[in-house]
């Protein structure tokens, strides 16, 4: 059984319907590669006061530009949605708003990711963002708040810069949740994520961060050990 066999023309409108219900890491492979889809579309939701910084999304662009095989072009889409009247959500209350407003869903060619920034908090704090299905992250605007542009504080495009391309690599399936291991550097203490502090997937670049983490100059790039794995994987 290849696991590069194209999808046959008659299952696209499954694909459209279920497609974006599967497990974070498990559509690494279509990210990486162009098999099944040659382009990507990122629609970027944000509720009112949180709109995305433009330069953070360009990074985010050129980045995956890099690391994926999509000829066909990647386009990015934002939109302002109604605020949340709660100051902290849920997952579930994410996959709620979600729901509600993602317009765009993968189907023939075009591989879609949604991303949402909300007006509020984790509700159990600490978490500036979350990859939390396989096409789908969100960002919790008022931790983004939090952390940037204050004293010991990284600026927002900066900071945002890192949360994103982090959390669309665990889409890309980092670390060991659907592009395989190539080397031992999964952290094991905290899933998912990278054992090397100079990562971009070191676990603490989506939490609230220590000031001495964050005043690190340069935005972290991804390892050698986490970027064999996107190569074995079919990446770039
Ligand atoms: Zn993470
Ligand atoms: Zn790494």
């Amino acid at each position: 059984m290849s696991c590069t066999k194209s999808i046959a023309a008659e299952d696209q409108n499954v694909i459209e319907k279920n497609y974006h219900l599967q497990r974070v890491g498990s559509s690494a492979r279509d990210f990486l590669t162009d098999e099944n889809f040659t382009s990507l579309r990122i629609e970027v939701q944000y509720m009112p006061g949180y709109e995305p910084d433009a330069k953070a999304l360009l990074n985010l662009k050129y980045f995956l530009y890099d690391h994926l095989h999509k000829p066909g072009g990647i386009s990015i889409v934002t939109k302002e949605i109604p605020s949340s009247a709660d100051s902290s959500l849920t997952m579930q209350e994410v996959i709620g708003i979600e729901k509600a407003n993602r317009t765009a869903f993968t189907k023939n060619k075009e591989l879609t990711v949604y991303i949402l920034y909300t007006n509020g908090y984790y509700i159990e704090g600490q978490m500036l963002g979350y990859a939390y299905l396989n096409t789908s992250a969100v960002l919790f605007g008022r931790n983004l708040d939090d952390n940037s542009n204050k004293f010991k504080k990284l600026n927002r495009s900066d900071l945002e810069t890192r949360v994103l391309q982090h959390e669309v690599c665990h889409l890309l399936g980092l670390v060991n949740v659907g592009s395989a291991l190539q080397s031992a550097h999964k952290d094991d203490d905290h899933g998912k994520h990278c054992i090397n502090k100079q990562c971009l997937m070191y676990f603490l670049t989506d939490t609230e961060e220590s000031p001495s983490f964050l005043l690190r100059k340069t935005n972290p790039k991804l390892d050698a050990a986490c970027l064999e794995d996107l190569k074995a994987n079919g990446g770039k």
